[in-house]
């Protein structure tokens, strides 16, 4: 008998039969012997069909402008969702109770729409559990100092799901979901891609963080930071199948790194769409430069991605990078009103039609000509590279929106990733 923790997905709730599959499965763990903690999303399009609302009803407004009242709505999505569950468990005589997340005490900070989760009451879970109940929890959501209901990101249920894990010292983290497992990239970009059976925490932290959104990133970083097992796996799969395989199916997110992972160059394929390009061009080539505009786009809150910056002619340069594509608008605006006119640069140009794609392997360490085979495979597609960055496990390049596609499935089939591992 074991604590364990079970997060499904939006399309794995995503209708009143979909909910009953689910609790028939919980309700199997459960019989099984093991005390079952549940975490579900919203329904599928249920976040989406609320945040619509609001932006029917305030069409100007960033959605900045009501941050606290956009994640007061967006929370109530997994409230109805855990309130089915728990109903649905019960029908089957299965007890069970569901919880907002404030009302177990998960606390974060209170940067609406990205909250950090702080700290967990288990006092009340673990009461419940001892009392044979199911507990099902929001995931997605907590409570700030002051009482305001605060959301964790687009995503975020996963990272309720670990969160909660680790305060309950949970025995393994599932998270179910609407494919059967880890891919060598998006199966639905590429139909040959292939499920991976684990995959080494540091390279699904740079997947998840590169764009592949089967795990938000964060939900990475906790297990990793608290060695949480952590597993995907389908919850399509028949409900009533056995246990045992059950429990080994999908991927294992592995803290340890074995042989067979260092012999597999790259790993997985990941790409980021939401990425837009911001160039200023024309700045003096001075020291400074770098930091006077990038420090503008930090005090604004903009995270800044890939940075490139050419070299000189006439002692003037171009400088360009990438920010979500959110705040490509409220970046260019920025870079007008103030830094242009303060640095004398020439003028600011942008492409919201770029797209980052990446390969990332922890053999890349130990391999050299994996980045040149990158740029080399794109070249024969005749695909332009924008702009490349590195690190010790990944190399991302930025290419024109269009070839996408092209770009991931060339990549994976150079790359041998189609092929069965051996
Ligand atoms: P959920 O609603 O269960 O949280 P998500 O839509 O957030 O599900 O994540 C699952 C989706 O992630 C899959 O349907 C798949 O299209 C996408 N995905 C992207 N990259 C990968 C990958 N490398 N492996 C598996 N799925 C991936
Ligand atoms: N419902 C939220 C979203 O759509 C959280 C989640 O699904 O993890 O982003
Ligand atoms: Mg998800």
């Amino acid at each position: 008998m074991a604590l364990i923790v079970h997060k499904y997905g939006g399309t794995s709730m995503g209708s009143t039969e979909r909910i009953r599959n689910v609790a028939r499965r919980v309700a199997k763990w459960a019989r099984a012997g093991h005390q079952m903690v549940v975490v579900p999303s919203a329904m599928s399009g249920e976040t989406n069909r609320l945040l619509g609302l609001a932006r029917e009803l305030a069409p100007e407004a960033p959605d900045t402008s009501y941050s606290r009242e956009l994640d007061a709505l967006a929370a109530t999505g997994e409230q109805a969702s855990s309130a089915l569950l728990a109903i649905a468990l019960q029908s089957l005589g299965q007890p069970s109770v569901s919880y907002a997340g404030w009302q177990v005490g998960i606390k974060t900070n209170n940067a609406y729409n990205k909250a950090r989760i702080e700290s967990i009451d288990d006092a009340r879970v673990l009461a419940d559990l001892n009392a044979g109940k199911v507990v099902i929890i929001t995931g997605f959501q907590g409570v700030d100092d002051e009482g305001n209901i605060t959301t964790l990101g687009r995503g975020g249920s996963d990272t309720s799901a670990v969160a909660i894990a680790v305060a309950l010292k949970a025995h393994e983290c599932l998270i179910y979901t609407d494919v059967d497992g880890v891919y060598t990239t998006d199966p639905r970009v590429v139909p040959e891609a292939r499920r991976l059976q684990t995959v080494s925490f540091e390279e699904m932290l740079e997947m998840a963080s590169l764009g592949s959104k089967v795990l938000q990133i964060r939900s990475v970083e906790f297990a990793g930071k608290y060695k949480m097992p952590m597993r995907v796996l389908s919850s399509f799969t028949d409900w009533d199948i056995d246990i045992n395989e059950e429990a080994k199916s999908g991927t294992l997110i592995s803290f340890e790194e074995d042989e067979n992972m260092e012999k597999a160059i790259v790993s997985g394929i990941a790409f980021n769409r939401d990425e837009a390009k911001v160039s200023v061009l024309g700045v003096p080539d001075t020291p400074g430069i770098a930091a006077q505009i990038l420090c503008a786009v930090a005090d604004a809150n903009i995270e800044v991605d890939v940075i490139i910056q050419n070299i000189s002619k006439d002692g003037k340069t171009d400088f360009s990078f990438t920010v979500h594509s959110n705040d490509f608008a409220k970046t260019v605006e920025l870079l007008k009103s103030t830094v242009v006119p303060q640095l004398g640069a020439q003028e600011v140009t942008g492409d919201a039609k770029i797209c980052k794609v990446s390969i990332v392997g922890i053999g890349m360490r130990s391999h050299v000509g994996v980045a040149s085979k990158m740029f080399r495979v794109l070249a024969e597609e005749g695909i332009n590279i924008q702009m490349i960055s590195t690190s010790e496990i990944k190399t991302s390049v930025v290419i024109d929106e269009k070839y996408m596609e092209l770009a991931v499935r060339a990549l994976h089939k150079a790359f041998g990733l189609d092929q069965p591992a051996v």
